[in-house]
């Protein structure tokens, strides 16, 4: 009890020297949740803007449309002679008013959602959704998407009254991209300027994990290119995104990465050499954070003259911001404990590495004293529980039980592509890599 005092007390004035030696450090800040939605609605602007642009803001993103047979392509470079209407549903909203406001007349719409009634009920519609006519020189087609795999679409035929109902495989589009970035400020700034929707700038942060620590790292001048798959449906919204390869130069250092699937079926990121882009612990416990405490066994406070040791960092971050596992092992404890508050321990699979993880405000669900975690689930919350003067993560890295500095310690990397299948992970990465590659802009060679 008394030492977790110590330690508390030492953490409070080690701040404040932090702050005094606070080197320039780039403002790296994840937005608020509350600017989600303004995001999300800025992500899909830039999307719509891209997807009707064509070529729009990224040259290089190549539009794939699935071969299949498409009886009213939407394409519009092939048919100049279809018209496109999209409505969206607001709430309160009824189907026969949508269908309305896309131009069919009242009894027209009461028939089509007779049609419809066989095959879905139209009255279930939700808001936010959207109604779709398409006008083409074979009649009109209505389409409503009913869940993520299937749409409910209606045909009438040119010269004929009645409609026609059927449920149909939604269609799913898919394209890459290309998006590079310089930081100045913040991670999510660049990306969101490079058109990158949030899911991507997190995957990228996931590839890059084991590497680089985003919260004590990331310098202004850092420079990221990631190639990207997207999936879209026929609204133009992204269904999922795949970071194909990745680079990232952070301080000058060049860390790349590719997408591979081994040959058990397993997906992973690898270095262009094969070794894993895992490693038995991740590099920091909390995503953008701020570093507000370092490592020091014995130190003597310039000021105030007398020496305390601080074993662990502090990562600075609001408070409720998840903390991850940073490796697979199982709860030692989970407690309260004195100074540190709501206090958890995880030993770690080898047996020799344990981390704790102080002042949490709150522990994940679930998450229980004998329990296995594994590398990155959020095990709990950031608070300033027990003696904290803010909301921190007070997190420590022990070898054999004592502490050691988790900014330097060495960690190992997982198991790399097997070597009977690197000649195949050369070939199938070679032009990704060739592409990241490509279009490096800055460099001079005399
Ligand atoms: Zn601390």
């Amino acid at each position: 009890m008394s030492n977790a005092f110590k330690h508390d007390f030492s953490e409070k004035f080690s701040a404040g020297l932090s702050r005094i030696k606070k080197r320039k450090l780039p403002k790296l800040s994840a937005p608020s949740p509350r600017w989600y939605p303004v995001l999300g609605a800025l992500a899909g602007f830039l999307f719509i803007l891209l997807f009707i642009g064509g070529a729009g803001q990224d040259a290089r993103a190549r539009m794939t449309v699935p071969h299949e047979e498409w009886l009213n392509a939407v394409h519009p470079a092939v048919s100049t002679a279809l018209r496109i209407r999209n409505e969206q549903l607001h709430s309160g909203d009824h189907a026969v008013a949508a269908l309305q406001r896309l131009g069919f007349g009242k009894s027209e719409s009461h028939r089509m959602v007779a049609t419809a009634n066989e095959k879905y009920q139209l009255k279930n519609v939700r808001a936010g959704q959207v109604f779709k006519r398409v006008d083409s020189d074979n009649g009109i087609d209505f389409y409503y998407n009913v869940d993520a795999e299937k749409r409910l679409h209606l045909h009438q035929q040119k010269g004929q009254t009645d409609w026609q109902a059927k449920i149909e495989p939604r269609k799913i589009y898919s394209r890459q991209r290309i998006s590079s970035g310089t930081i100045e400020g913040s991670l999510f700034g660049a990306a969101e300027r490079a058109g990158m929707d949030q899911r991507t700038t997190m995957n990228l942060v996931d590839i890059f994990a084991w590497d680089i620590d985003f919260a004590r790292d990331m310098r202004s001048g850092d420079t990221f290119k990631v190639i990207y798959e997207e999936r879209y449906d026929d609204n133009g919204k992204t269904l999922e995104s795949n970071i194909l390869a990745a680079q990232f130069v952070n301080q000058g250092k060049t860390y790349q990465a590719v997408r591979y699937e081994q040959a058990d079926g397993k997906v992973s990121y690898f270095t262009p050499d094969g070794k894993s882009m895992r490693k038995a612990y991740l590099k920091a416990p909390v995503k953008f954070s701020r570093i507000s405490s370092r490592f020091h066994l014995k130190r003597k406070h310039p000021i105030l003259g007398y020496t305390r040791a601080h074993r662990g960092v502090d990562y600075a971050a609001p408070s409720g911001t998840p903390i991850h596992a940073i490796g697979d092992g199982y709860i030692a404890f989970k407690g309260w404990k004195g100074g540190y508050g709501r206090f958890i321990l995880i030993r770690h699979n080898n047996r020799q590495h344990s981390t704790a993880y102080a002042h949490m405000r709150r522990y994940a669900r679930g998450i229980k004293k004998g329990m296995h975690v594994k590398q990155g689930q959020i095990i709990g919350y950031v608070g300033m529980s027990g003696l904290a003067t803010g909301p921190h993560l007070h997190f420590e890295f022990r070898s054999r039980g004592r502490a050691v500095n988790p900014l330097t310690v060495k960690h190992p990397p997982a198991k790399p592509v097997a070597k009977s299948e690197l000649p195949r992970f050369l070939q199938q990465t070679a032009p990704l890599l060739g592409q990241l590659k490509q279009q490096q802009t800055g460099l001079v060679w005399s």
